[in-house]
Formats: C-alpha cells, sequence, structure tokens
C-alpha cells in the first residue's frame, strides 16, 4: 500500500480523551501522518534511540475507493471500499512536549514504522457501526472497544475532512482509537485485531 495520505483522527473515543486530559472536541481533530510510516503484518516497530514512551493506538482504517471533495453525509460510505486494522503508533512523551510548546505531531506520530496496518479486506457487508477494536501487548489485552462509541461517526468524519481536503482513491482514515494506550517497549509483541476484519502483529525493537 502506498496512500497518498493517511488522514487520523485524534481523541474521538470519550474514555480516551479523558485519559488523555484533553477537552472534548467540539469538531473532528485532524492531523496526518506520512505513508512511509506504514509496515506491514509481522514487519518490526522501530523505536528510535532516545524516543521514550511509545505507545500503541488500535484503529479502524478506512481505504477510499474513489476520489471526492465535500462529500455529504449521507452518501460518505459509498466512498469506502476497503478497511483495516491501523496501530497508530506514538512517541507520547515527545507528542506531549509539542502539545505543550504548540508545535505539531508530525514527527512524534510520523516515524518510520509508526503506522502497521492490516492486509485491507472489503468493506461490503461489514457492519462498520459496531466494531470491536482490541489490542494486547505480549497476550495481555490493553485495549478493548467498539466503533459505536465514537464521539463523531464515520460519515461525519468523511464529510468533514472532504470540506476542507479532497480524500483522493487510495487514502486511508484513521478514525481515532478507544482508550486503554500504554507504553511498547522493545521485546513486547503487539497484537491489534478488529472482529471481522483482521489483525496485525509486529514486534517491537
Ligand atoms: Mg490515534
Amino acid at each position: 500500500m502506498n496512500p497518498g495520505k493517511i488522514i487520523c483522527i485524534g481523541w474521538n473515543y470519550r474514555p480516551h480523551v479523558a485519559e488523555l486530559k484533553a477537552a472534548l472536541p467540539k469538531e473532528p481533530m485532524v492531523f496526518l501522518k506520512p505513508s512511509s510510516c506504514m509496515i506491514g503484518d509481522g514487519d518490526d516497530i522501530i523505536i528510535p534511540e532516545g524516543i521514550t514512551n511509545v505507545q500503541h493506538e488500535v484503529e479502524l482504517a478506512l481505504i477510499f475507493g474513489k476520489t471526492g471533495k465535500d462529500i455529504q453525509e449521507c452518501d460518505a460510505m459509498s466512498y469506502v471500499s476497503e478497511v483495516a486494522v491501523f496501530n497508530d503508533v506514538t512517541a507520547r512523551d515527545m507528542q506531549a512536549n509539542d502539545r505543550k510548546a504548540g508545535n505539531s505531531w508530525d514527527l512524534s506520530k510520523g516515524m518510520d514504522t509508526f503506522g502497521p496496518i492490516s492486509k485491507p479486506v472489503s468493506a461490503k457487508g461489514l457492519d462498520l457501526f459496531n466494531l470491536h477494536l482490541e489490542l494486547a501487548v505480549n497476550d495481555e489485552i490493553r485495549q478493548s472497544g467498539y466503533t459505536s462509541h465514537m464521539i463523531f461517526t464515520l460519515p461525519k468524519l468523511i464529510s468533514y475532512v472532504s470540506r476542507y481536503m479532497t480524500v483522493e482513491k487510495g487514502d486511508v482514515m484513521a478514525t481515532g482509537t478507544p482508550d486503554g494506550i500504554s507504553e511498547i517497549c522493545r521485546g513486547d509483541i503487539v497484537t491489534a485485531t478488529i472482529d471481522g476484519i483482521g489483525s496485525v502483529t509486529n514486534r517491537v525493537v
């Protein structure tokens, strides 16, 4: 996969907003990750020297099958051709410092290997609005949530983003993570799973 962009939604599950001590968003919180951060199942998550408190975030990823601008909510899901499991790996200490300083999240979220994604599957026939997401570290479950608990629904996210930014065929949208984020360390085996879609497993080095 080599999407033009990975559109990410932050703070889209209430308990996750609380654990990050952020304010509930009034509109979707949007940022981008570079496609160069993507890795597949079985690849290593590489923590660069000097980077502390790297954390996992299991997310439902939408993959767009056509290009659109000013997409209406009622038509939004017709733009989604495939879905996948995404792990929005984050250098949390760096991100926290950047948040304090008013700087961007580009580096803390966009490092090489910080975007594990499962093999995409067709979105046809899946109820994307009530999927169970789970993340395990060394077989211990750390995150468990449902896409029904999103603050902003999938059609709202697609419509909102496309008002300002053309969504292109092949683009990926990571739709936010439930609560339970925690640190991953070198040697850990991290598995992000969504029932009915699949999983992506990566070793941390
Ligand atoms: Mg995230």
